[in-house]
């Protein structure tokens, strides 16, 4: 098999396996609803799938074609909403299934959102700024027609960046020939972006294991935290638990990490990760620590893990050597379907993504409401919104748990697809 050939069929493997489990989340969820059988098929079946191809030159003589994806999961509750990802195990699969996750999350969080979820099958380590450049207007004019500001409204994910919205906002602007900044969120503030966007989705993941906190009870000065994935999501989830006096004992990126038992200074490890670039943690000496590899992280003894790297981490077979007490997914899926079970059945507390890392999508919802009104907010008061709805939020899925004795992910599952179930059948 060809290089090429061998990537694609492990990225389809990869994909498969997170479609797996966010379809058996959702069969779980209907199965509870007894939604009928019509219904639970519409709502697995993402409503549009666009595949693109998408010729970069490289170096200026290489001609590479790459494949681009978006999928449009539904839009009962509004636009569609979703992040694009260039990443090399992106595939078709699993763009349908984050597709699915971001409907579900928009749901729960009460946003006037439908889901999509876009990507590029691509490793771009190593390109120059004008090879990115020219990926991303490709794939805004390849995908022009199913994109727009009250249409589909993409953002930032794994491997993208406020850099790649600008560029993404401006090819649909000049599509459209005038400027429109609400057709993306996650943009530079002086284009339309929001204060507070980038550090939503790690506050947001830190605000639930607070809120979880104040339920079972427990001072967060006491907790000790290992985080997986120290990009846009990992390393806000970090520096907000430290501001709240939580001990940050471990930290990585797909290359290793860092582990420091009394603790590691995170805002040190930013500047550290800022300078050297990703990949280079495990060199990280800041606070006495030394190198820790990604099982070993994962397995740490810990109060709370927070899987903020990419999915499928949390499997079958390494499900039982984790030690955290709590699991809060800062990534999509970061845990599969069978892991989940094996961490029920030991009483570990799961915080699911749909709930964990939806600040991103909810500041996503602030800028766009902003870019709409033509208006600016304060970082105050960015926050403080961003908290009374992740709070609403955890409060109205840690009260469905508890009400029918079932996990914070089957409460949180049940919760939105009962939405998106009610809003859908009022359509047809
Ligand atoms: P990112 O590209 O900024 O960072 C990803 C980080 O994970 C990097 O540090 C990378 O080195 C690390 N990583 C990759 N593979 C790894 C591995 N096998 N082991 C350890 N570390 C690994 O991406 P991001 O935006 O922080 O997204 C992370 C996750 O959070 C994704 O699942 C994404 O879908 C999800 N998410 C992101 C947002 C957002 O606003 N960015 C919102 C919701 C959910």
């Amino acid at each position: 098999m060809s290089v090429i050939a061998q990537r694609d069929s492990q990225a389809v493997t990869v994909g498969q396996t997170l479609l797996n489990s966010v379809l058996a989340q959702f069969d779980a969820a209907a199965e509870r609803l007894q939604l009928d059988d019509g219904l639970r098929h519409l709502l697995r079946t993402p409503q549009r799938e666009v595949t693109v191809s998408l010729p970069v030159w490289r170096k200026r003589r290489e001609l590479t074609v790459l494949r681009g994806f978006r999928v449009q999961h539904n839009n009962a509750l509004g636009p569609f909403k979703g992040g694009i990802r260039y990443h090399p195990d992106s595939s078709l699969e699993e763009v349908r299934a984050l597709a699915m996750l971001m409907t579900w999350k928009c749901a729960l969080l009460r946003l006037p959102f439908g889901g999509a979820k876009g990507a590029v099958t691509v490793d771009v380590a190593g390109w120059s700024s004008e090879e990115l450049e020219q990926l991303t207007r490709g794939y805004a004019r390849a995908l022009m027609r199913v994109l727009g500001p009250a249409v589909d409204i993409p953002a930032p994910d794994v491997g993208t960046n406020e850099r790649i919205m600008a560029w993404l906002m401006d090819e649909y602007s000049l599509g459209q020939r005038y400027v429109e900044p609400a057709v993306v969120t996650g943009k530079p503030l002086l284009l339309g972006g929001s204060e507070g966007r980038s550090e939503a989705t790690g506050r947001g993941a830190a605000l639930t294991v607070l809120r979880l906190l104040g339920k079972i009870g427990g001072r967060p000065e006491h907790l000790t935290v290992a985080v997986q994935g120290f990009g846009k999501v990992g390393r806000w989830a970090a520096a907000t638990l430290a501001d709240a006096g939580a001990r940050i004992v471990a930290i990585n990126d797909w290359a290793g990490g860092a582990y420091a038992p009394r603790g590691l200074d995170v805002r040190t490890a930013m500047a550290y990760a800022a300078e050297h670039g990703d990949g280079h943690l495990r060199e990280f000496r800041g606070g006495g620590a030394e190198s820790i590899s990604n099982a070993e992280l994962l397995a740490l003894a810990v109060d709370v893990l927070i899987p903020a790297a990419v999915e499928n981490q949390i499997h079958e077979d390494n499900a039982e050597a984790v030690r955290a007490r709590m699991v809060v997914e800062g990534a999509n899926g970061p845990i599969t379907a069978e892991a989940d079970e094996i961490l029920w059945d030991r009483g570990v507390v799961v915080v699911p993504d749909i709930l964990a890392n939806a600040g991103g999508v909810v500041v996503s919802y602030f800028e766009w409401a902003q870019n709409w009104q033509r208006e600016s907010w304060s970082l105050t008061r960015v926050r403080r919104r961003l908290a009374a709805v992740m709070s609403r939020a955890f409060d109205t899925v840690w009260e469905r748990h508890r009400a029918d004795r079932i996990s914070l992910r089957q409460a949180a599952f049940g919760l939105a697809v009962e939405r998106v179930a009610d809003a859908t059948r009022r359509q047809l």
